[in-house]
């Protein structure tokens, strides 16, 4: 392929340049040649040229040099494959010598030509002979005195004059741009943004438009819309008499582009430039099909085009930019479709930290829940309601969470805990609600019980300071920094819309109460994938009947108390089914332990033993009881279904009550129903049995018919190996990641937090297996009880529920999978919707 790519070729319509051998910027500046802008004279060097001039082989110069006018001077640009890998910076005015100078000082004026030829000899001195910028320092700025003192500075250090000949200034440039690149710390910081360890390095050497001079000359750089915002509007920066970047640097005072200018702008000094310029831009806007940045200089009123750099810009821009090119048929939707990575909608759709922000961080932790939160400090769900009752946004900070602290999660602005990993309790609540949180944040110290959390440096919060979490980045930071606001607009919306016509997966939502349900409609959710049942529990209310039946020692004393509770799940069975008006719900019957209801603390014991009118000492013992060692595998899920059968019996004729009742606003509802933690067809044999009771005696006992859709969660490993048995009595089977990565690796999704960094930085886990999924591991189970799930009854559903359904990585997985479906927190359902598109196209 050598021949194909010459060492250094000028770059033209036709010249053999690509991105891969010469770089992203020669490529670009091809691009403009073709459209036939004004682009200096620019000649690029291959990768491999530049390698072997870092390892001491210099093309034949004269060749290069050929190529430009041999009064012009020169500058040197980096090209890597991707801008972002970085490269050394520019070196501008390769060329200057004093016979040059003494020729610029009539023509161009003495001040511009020193200024030409004093740049040069200081970034000469410090980029390529490695001077010391100090031994600058006493040169007065600018001016001739300064010239002939700097260039004294440098033959007093080096012991050399300054060199004249621009053959050997151009070789010693782009030898010690080509060895930057070679350097372990260079090597070291592209490799950290992606980049590969043999990544290689173009250069370009462009003719110099001094951008000093007589009339109107200097450089700037234009964009057509904001970076923040991605609106349109014509921003930049322009300073005359200027090079480089100078129009950018703090001190400069550069003139604005714009009409609104406050100086005097661009468009006054040069109209004619200033026109030229905007049509360039937007000639580049739509010929490269993206928003560019361009980098010019006015010379003498005539504008050139230096470079295009694409348009930085915040993850709303993103989204607005990739929009409106396609609205404007510049590209198709689907183009602007894969423009946008899907994790950045996480940040859209919660407020953030601002990006320049001060950060005072006191901690970092697992980032559980995207989003940012400032409030005040306080240590009980308790304190977070009454918090929120004086109207005061506040910070829950616990050891861990459990459903006694879901009232004061939604009274939170945030949670922060100290124990706990991606699927804990708070975690999974925290991205349920959009609320944001961080859990084992293990570098803190929590004294819970004095009301005191101490950073790892060892300062001191109480209840009342202001703390910040950002649930985004894992940090936990002091007071109140700048934030940016959540950004849901039409572009966003309308990217979404094409998603939905692009994606061949459905997206429901995880949903336990119904404003969970209207947060899935609002964010255009298929349905709901998994209502978790035991939350609709927690209601003041609800959880002392609720104890109560746990209380009862008979069948028919539980069955009694549990009359009660049927009205209520009644009530919100059908709130949901309205809500969803129609789409698919699946409900999951009860899963927790039962003593995850009890009172843990003894002011709860003997609270709950005044409620319920028993002694306290029975409570205790009914606590202790019910206590177990490992209950994440104890008596729940379908175990508490076979050995206190009533509960399910309760929810199931609370789902059918409800279905009939809402069927009648409109079409049949045909609800789900799933069963948890199955790890044995006869489970599913005996609750089924049951259910299947339940349904007859309903439709008996109102004279009215329903169907419904019975189904199994795969969350033990047990359940994926013996799928094939298991699908015949079953409509659809629900795989639950979280605990069946749990239980694959033998992993507590609670207490993995701990050590779980040290594990990723470790590389024994490449990423934390409760974010994404362990497609090896965890992976080969779900593949496994798909295939014997679907040989065994073809007429199947298969999708999955836990928290792995709205991470883009783990969908791709699914979607291959063969799954019909995935289930996620309603908040991560654009992230997934979009995810789910870019498989598609
Ligand atoms: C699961 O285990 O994957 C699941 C969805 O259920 P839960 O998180 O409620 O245990
Ligand atoms: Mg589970």
């Amino acid at each position: 392929d050598f021949e194909q790519t010459p060492p250094a070729c000028l770059i033209t319509a036709t010249a053999p340049i690509a991105t891969a051998t010469h770089g992203g910027r020669a490529k670009c500046l091809q691009r403009l040649v073709r459209l036939d802008l004004p682009v200096p004279r620019t000649v690029a060097l291959s990768f491999d040229a530049v390698h072997s001039i870092a390892e001491g082989q210099m093309p034949d110069l004269d060749v290069v040099l050929s190529e430009f006018d041999h009064e012009a001077l020169l500058c040197v640009r980096p090209s890597s494959e991707d801008p972002d890998w970085g490269g050394p910076g520019a070196i501008l005015n390769i060329g200057m010598n004093d016979a040059r100078y003494v020729d610029l000082c009539d023509s161009l004026g003495r001040e511009a030509a020193a200024a030409l030829y004093l740049r040069f000899v200081q970034s000469y001195a410090v980029h390529v002979a490695r001077l010391d910028p100090d031994v600058f320092d006493d040169v007065e700025d600018g001016g001739p005195d300064a010239l002939s003192e700097i260039l004294h500075a440098y033959e007093a250090e080096t012991d050399e004059p300054f060199p004249q000949d621009p053959s050997e200034q151009l070789a010693a440039v782009l030898r010690s741009m080509a060895r930057a690149w070679e350097g372990t710390s260079a090597r070291l910081l592209r490799q950290a943004k992606g980049a590969p360890a043999d990544a290689g390095l173009g250069l370009v050497v462009q003719e110099m438009i001094p951008g000093v001079g007589q009339g109107e000359c200097g450089s700037g750089v234009l964009q057509l819309v904001n970076s923040t915002t991605g609106m349109p509007q014509l921003t930049g920066r322009y300073l005359s008499q200027s090079q480089g970047r100078d129009a950018l640097g703090a001190g400069a005072k550069a003139l604005y582009l714009g009409k609104d200018a406050r100086g005097l702008s661009l468009e006054e000094l040069a109209p004619e430039a200033f026109a030229d310029l905007k049509a360039h831009a937007a000639l580049m806007r739509v010929k490269l099909r993206e928003e560019m940045q361009l980098e010019f200089v006015v010379e003498n009123g005539r504008v050139h085009i230096l470079d295009g750099v694409r348009v930085t810009r915040s993850a709303q821009a993103a989204v607005r930019i990739a929009v409106a090119l396609a609205e404007d048929g510049v590209i198709s939707k689907e183009e602007a479709l894969m423009r946008v990575d899907a994790h950045i909608l996480n940040e859209l759709l919660h407020r953030q930290v601002a990006p320049d922000a001060k950060r005072d961080v006191i901690g970092r932790g697992i980032a559980a829940s995207p989003g940012a939160a400032t409030g005040k400090l306080v240590f009980t769900a308790a304190g977070a309601q009454a918090s929120a009752a004086r109207g005061e946004p506040c910070i829950l900070v616990r050891r861990e969470t459990s459903p006694e602290d879901v009232r004061g999660m939604h009274a939170a602005a945030g949670v922060l805990t100290e124990k706990g990993g991606m699927t804990s309790h708070a975690a999974v609540i925290g991205r349920g609600l959009g609320l944001p949180c961080i859990v084992g944040a293990s570098n803190m110290k929590f004294h819970s019980k004095r009301k005191m959390l101490e950073a790892a440096d060892g300062r001191v919060f109480k209840p009342g300071d202001t703390i910040t979490i950002d649930g985004s980045s894992g940090q936990v930071l002091a007071g109140q920094p700048q934030m940016l606001e959540a950004a849901e607009d039409g572009a966003l919306l309308t990217l979404l819309t094409w998603a939905d016509e692009a994606r061949d997966i459905g997206i429901r939502a995880n949903a336990d109460t119904p404003e969970d349900a209207e947060m899935a409609r609002k964010f255009n959710a298929q349905g709901i994938g998994l209502c978790r049942t035991e939350h609709m529990f927690f209601e003041p209310g609800r959880l002392t009947v609720m104890r109560e039946m746990i209380f009862a020692e008979t069948p028919s004393g539980r069955a009694a108390v549990l009359e009660r509770l049927l009205p209520m799940q009644r009530d919100d069975f059908r709130e949901l089914f309205r809500i969803m008006e129609g789409m698919p719900v699946c409900i999951r019957l009860f899963d927790p332990p039962l003593h995850e209801f009890l009172p843990a603390t003894k002011t709860g014991q003997r609270e709950l033993s005044e409620a319920l009118g028993i002694p306290v000492s029975d409570v205790t013992r009914r606590v202790e009881e019910m206590d177990e060692y490992n209950p994440m595998l104890g008596l729940r899920g379908v175990r508490l279904g076979v050995t206190v059968p009533e509960i399910y019996d309760m929810q199931a004729r609370a789902i059918f009550e409800a279905t009939l009742e809402a069927s009648k606003w409109g079409e049949p509802v045909v609800p789900e129903i799933m069963i948890p933690l199955v790890s044995a067809k006869r489970e599913v044999e005996l609750v089924k049995a049951r259910i299947d009771a339940v349904a007859a005696a309903v439709k008996f006992e109102r004279g009215e018919d329903f169907t419904y859709r019975l189904g199994v969660m795969v969350e033990t490993p047990r359940a994926a190996l013996r799928a094939g048995e298991i699908s015949p009595h079953t409509a659809f089977l629900s795989f639950g990641t979280n605990d069946l990565t749990q239980m694959t690796y033998g992993l507590s999704r609670d207490d993995a937090g701990r050590f779980m960094s040290q594990y990723v930085n470790q590389g024994v886990f490449p990423e934390d297996p409760f974010h994404v999924l362990d497609t090896d591991g965890v992976g080969e189970l779900l593949k496994l009880g798909v295939r014997r799930g679907r040989e065994e009854n073809g007429a199947i559903t298969l999708s999955i529920c836990g928290e792995h359904g709205g991470n883009p990585e783990s969908i791709a997985f699914c979607r291959d999978a063969g799954f019909d479906y995935v289930s996620c927190s309603p908040f991560r359902v654009p992230v997934a919707r979009l995810a789910a598109a870019q498989l598609a196209i």
